[in-house]
């Protein structure tokens, strides 16, 4: 089964199977030494049964008990051995783990950093949390637990059963014989558990999708009424996900017991078939003893490796997720010939639905000049706010293209899209950490000099040089609050030091007081600067003072041109032109209060 539709891709077998081998490959030496180790234990824990036989041979021989004597220190000499070896064997297995752990950890947080906003956006955040956090952490319970003790006990087991044909092949044999069953049962366990597995995590993911959004959306859901209709969705996706879990539960069921039975088989198998072989005098009563106490010991390693293979199966399910990020599509990385020719942003045929709904956007065709500064407006609904989110590369049309130098906005890598195109909205997000790490984001590699001036051109560099250390200050909760137009002042640094040719302003939440909002209009100035500029306009005063107009109603643009043509060409936008400047031109409206009516 393969993740439901929106999620994002799940690792197959075979790119499982080689992220293993490339983990294990980068750590290589740690795995050989864990390896050799193990061996050297395992082979020591063989020692104690081939002597407990050879006691046997002893006494029956009738020879003294100094012979028995120093046997029996030989057991005890092992033992020990085999005890500090395998300690030490974990010791450097658990390392093991737990470095490769971390490896996977980074690797999962640089993956999803490297994937395009749109394809975040259509996953949902549920399913990259429920990666993040469950998946990540039954991946790192194998490595760290169920890994090592695997190894352990996979070389215990295949020393044990070598041992078993040294001494006696023909029971070494029949011993491996007596095995089949638990092989059948392995077969038919492993045929369902990975699907089953795999069902399980995508349950798990839409359960967090469903509870993350419902509780995103609480308002909404308030205003709505949407209550019962979404404690409905939970309730289906809990269903499922019991549903999943009720049939992994099953499978364990079906196959512990089965195994539990099969493990006495060939210890019996063996007890029998030696018997009646010394009766014959083919072997002595030393090797059958010896070989009954190896399928004993056999049973343990093996107990443990089926344990481990079910825990396997289902982190081995996680770690397909895990991995899957790896699959998701890419973005367009610098470098490539596929990098943008130039700053010209084309909007062709564009058409745009929701999940849920109609099209919003009915095939929107516009381009951009660069320089240009572009006024978008038209009533509320009309799709403006889409139509900037595709323009950011925040999303991908359903069909059309939205293309900066004729490379798809959505498709480039976010290292290259914050070099072209970055979206200015009025919702800030403070980053936890210091004022150095918010900016950083925007150019990993300013110097100070250079945040200092970012900061400077949206006039924060007085607050933040008051500030008890500087850059260094640590933000967010637990570190120095932020207020609003700090926030956005971060945040419009953060644009300087981006530095894209084109800037998206969408006004919609203007809905700021006016000191923070003077404040504001200077940073945006700074920030504005020789930038090609479109403005998702609710004041039409913006429209004024643009170079073009473009109005859109209902999915569609019905008027491109400067002002002066619009309001000359009495269209849709003279008429809302002469209403907003009859309303605001008599009775001097300010700019906020204008943004409350649009
Ligand atoms: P505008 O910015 O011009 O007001 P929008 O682009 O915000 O228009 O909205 C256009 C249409 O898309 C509206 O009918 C709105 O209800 C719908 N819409 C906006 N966002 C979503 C969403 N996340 N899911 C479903 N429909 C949406």
């Amino acid at each position: 089964m393969t993740a439901g539709e929106g999620l994002l891709p799940v690792a197959d077998r075979g790119a499982v199977r080689r992220a293993g081998v490339r983990l294990v490959r980068a750590d290589g030496r740690a795995f050989a030494a864990a390896l050799l180790l193990n061996a050297l234990a395992s082979a020591a824990g063989l020692a104690g049964p081939w002597l407990v036989g050879r006691i046997v041979d002893e006494v029956r021989a009738g020879h003294g008990t100094g012979a028995v004597d120093r046997l029996a220190l030989g057991i005890v000499l092992c033992a020990l051995a085999q005890l500090l070896l395998a300690r030490w064997a974990r010791y450097v297995g658990h390392r093991f783990g737990e470095r490769t752990l971390a490896r996977v950890r980074e690797e999962y947080v640089e993956r999803v950093l490297a994937l395009p906003a749109s394809v975040v956006e259509r996953a949902g955040t549920g399913d990259l949390t429920a990666r993040g956090t469950a998946d990540v952490a039954a991946v790192g319970t194998t490595l760290r637990d169920v890994g090592p003790e695997l190894l352990v006990n996979s070389v215990q087991a295949v020393f044990v059963l070598g041992a078993v044909f040294l001494l006696d092949p023909l029971l070494g044999a029949f011993g491996l014989v007596c095995l089949a069953p638990i092989q059948l049962a392995l077969r038919w366990y492993l045929r369902r558990a990975r699907d089953a597995y795999l069902a399980e995590g995508a349950a798990t993911s839409r359960v967090a999708e469903i509870v993350a959004a419902t509780a995103a959306g609480a308002r909404t859901v308030e205003a709505f009424r949407l209550r019962e209709r979404r404690t409905a969705a939970s309730r289906n996706a809990l269903a499922e996900s019991r549903r999943t879990r009720l049939y992994t539960l099953r499978l364990r069921t079906v196959f512990f017991p089965a195994v539990e039975v099969t493990y006495t088989v060939p210890v019996v198998g063996v007890l029998l078939l030696g018997g009646w072989l010394h009766a014959r005098g083919a072997v002595g009563v030393g090797a059958v003893v010896a070989a009954a106490l190896y399928l004993r010991q056999f049973t343990e390693p093996l107990d443990q490796i089926l344990i481990r293979v079910e825990q396997l199966q289902s982190s081995g399910a996680s770690f397909a997720r895990v991995e899957g990020l790896a699959q998701a599509p890419r973005g367009e990385s610098g470098g490539g010939s596929a990098g943008p020719a130039d700053d010209r942003i084309d909007v062709r045929g564009v058409r745009y639905a929701y999940e849920r709904g109609g099209e919003v956007l009915r095939g929107v065709d516009l381009t951009v000049r660069p320089g240009e500064r572009l006024a978008v407006v038209g009533p509320s609904g009309a799709g403006k706010t889409t139509l900037s989110r595709l323009l950011a590369g925040i999303d991908r049309p359903g069909s059309g293209t939205v293309t900066v130098g004729g490379v798809p906005v959505a498709e480039l890598a976010p290292e290259l899209l914050r070099r072209q195109v970055v979206l200015v909205t009025q919702e800030h997000h403070v980053f936890l950490g210091t004022v150095r790490d918010n900016l950083l984001i925007a150019e990993p590699a300013a110097g100070d000099a250079e945040l200092w001036a970012a900061l400077a051109a949206v006039d924060a560099d007085g607050w933040v040089r008051d500030l008890p250390d500087g850059l260094d200050t640590r933000l967010g909760a637990g570190g120095r609050p932020t207020d609003g137009s700090q926030a956005q002042q971060l945040a419009l640094a953060r644009v300087v030091l981006a530095d894209p040719h084109t800037l998206i302003l969408d006004e919609a939440t203007a809905l700021l007081d006016p000191t923070t909002a003077r404040h504001t209009e200077r940073a945006l100035a700074a920030v504005l600067h020789g930038r090609t500029v479109i403005a998702i306009a609710h004041r039409l005063h913006t429209a004024h003072d643009a170079d073009r107009v473009a109005v859109m109603e209902d999915g569609l643009v019905t008027e491109l041109g400067t002002h002066e043509e619009l309001v000359a060409a009495g269209g849709a936008y003279a008429a809302l032109w002469r209403t907003w400047h009859g309303e605001h031109g008599e009775t001097g409206d300010t700019d906020q209060q204008s943004a409350y009516r649009t």
